[in-house]
């Protein structure tokens, strides 16, 4: 076919599991083999490949995804007891995000697609707060004891240079009760900072970052100076020149001022915090399926996916004949946030204007009053009628 768009350079396609892989497909029909020839490595992601694989397939899709600079993901089964009956599965393995975040030492940034008809809870926000969750470390790698009685708690270093140890008092404990020990590491934490940077100057998006050095001055201290030392040391001139502005913020003053802003900006969280507060921001945002997720290694590579999960239920009705309406709308805005990247590390203006087409003629559907249940239970004024997926993806189709 003459004109259908060209790319350069493919991208990593990466399959998954149940409703979303009934959707990617559906996506990929309507939305994009009709106009663009697109060039992809695909990984099939799916639960049974990557037990055929001895989960090989997940690390070759990370390594494509380092390689390629660009990655696009489908939601995957994290397997688990049910899960091992259900598939006659042998093994269990780790969750593939976790092994594709882990190779790609990233960070994932959450962001909300608003549109019109759905109001954030937060009547002052408008435009999205993104959250980017340093995801090594603290309570997720905590040791943890339960203290029977009176009696001290020490903290130990045992330097593996064979140097002297250090030891300091936690608790002189005066009965029972609970410990925990938690640690960082310097280097994830640059590696966060150095993410956080580089995805706020690809959005354009002023950084906050947001810890209690006043009560932590150790521990959440050398988390603001190291924030501080990447920033001044790797980025201030970048970030000058793409207009990005970084501040500082004690946790506290940052959640207060979170819901009087506008929004617009990356909350840069500790692991946490961020695990809170990207849950708090998606559902005073709307709908879990309006929230997409990227994965932003500091190496520049970009992971683009859909914040949900499989949406299982949705799948089993499916399976049953069902035409359900589900949201495809975070999966179309991985396609079109992995292929706009693409066209911007390729320079090819012509697939950056389609992915930004794809865009525009969903949002346009939704504010036209075609959506999904998900998103109709939420929207005002309510739509006029609910669309199964496959009318959905026709409606934007046929705006395209
Ligand atoms: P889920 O797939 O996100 O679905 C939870 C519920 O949220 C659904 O039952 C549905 O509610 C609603 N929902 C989510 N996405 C939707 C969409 N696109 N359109 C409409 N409604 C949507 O989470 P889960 O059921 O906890 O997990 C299912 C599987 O996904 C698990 O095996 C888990 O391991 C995996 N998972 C994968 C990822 C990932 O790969 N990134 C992330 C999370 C979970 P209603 O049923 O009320 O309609
Ligand atoms: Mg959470």
């Amino acid at each position: 076919m003459a004109n259908l768009i060209p790319m350069k350079n493919p991208i990593a396609e990466i399959d998954g599991d149940e409703m979303t892989k009934v959707l990617w497909k559906l996506i990929k029909e309507k939305l994009l083999l009709p106009y663009i020839d697109l060039k992809t490595e695909y990984y099939d992601l799916g639960l049974l490949n990557r037990e055929a694989t001895g989960d090989g397939v997940t690390v070759r899709a990370a390594e494509a995804i380092k390689r390629l600079g660009v990655g696009v993901k489908c939601a995957t089964i994290t397997s688990n007891a049910a899960r091992k009956t259900e598939y006659g599965l042998k093994n269990l393995f780790p969750s593939p995000n976790g092994t594709i975040r882990a190779i790609l030492d990233g960070t994932v940034f959450r962001r909300p697609i608003t549109v019109s008809c759905v109001k954030p809870t937060v009547s002052t926000w408008k435009k999205p707060i993104v959250i980017g969750r340093h995801a090594y470390g603290d309570q997720y790698k905590a040791a943890e004891m339960r203290i029977p009685g009176p009696g001290k708690v020490e903290m130990v270093y045992t330097p593996a240079d064979g140097s002297a140890e250090q030891r300091i008092t936690v608790a002189d404990m005066k009965g029972g009760g609970i410990v925990q020990g938690i640690h960082n590491l310097d280097e994830s934490i640059k590696s966060f900072a150095r993410s956080c940077f580089l995805y706020a100057i690809g959005e354009k998006l002023p950084v906050w970052f947001a810890v209690k050095d006043t009560i932590s001055k150790v521990y959440d201290g050398r988390f603001k100076e190291l924030f501080a030392q990447v920033y001044e040391s790797e980025f201030k001139e970048r970030c000058a020149a793409a207009g990005v502005t970084y501040f500082y913020k004690l946790i506290d003053d940052a959640a207060s001022r979170l819901v009087k802003s506008e929004g617009g900006f990356l909350w840069a969280c500790k692991n946490y915090d961020g695990d809170v507060m990207s849950d708090l921001i998606a559902s005073a945002a709307g709908s879990v399926a309006m929230m997409t997720s990227v994965l932003v290694s500091p190496s520049g590579a970009l992971e683009y996916e859909a914040a949900h999960g499989t949406v299982q239920q949705h799948y089993y009705r499916w399976q049953k004949g069902e035409k359900t309406s589900t949201n495809p709308v975070a999966l179309i805005f991985a396609w079109t946030g992995a292929l706009a990247k693409r066209a911007g590390l390729d320079d090819t203006p012509e697939l950056a204007a389609f992915a930004k087409k794809i865009e525009a003629a969903t949002l346009k559907t939704m504010e036209e009053g075609k959506m999904t249940g998900d998103l109709a239970r939420l929207a005002s004024p309510a739509p006029s009628h609910i669309l199964n997926s496959w009318e959905f993806v026709d409606a934007i189709a046929g705006s395209l």
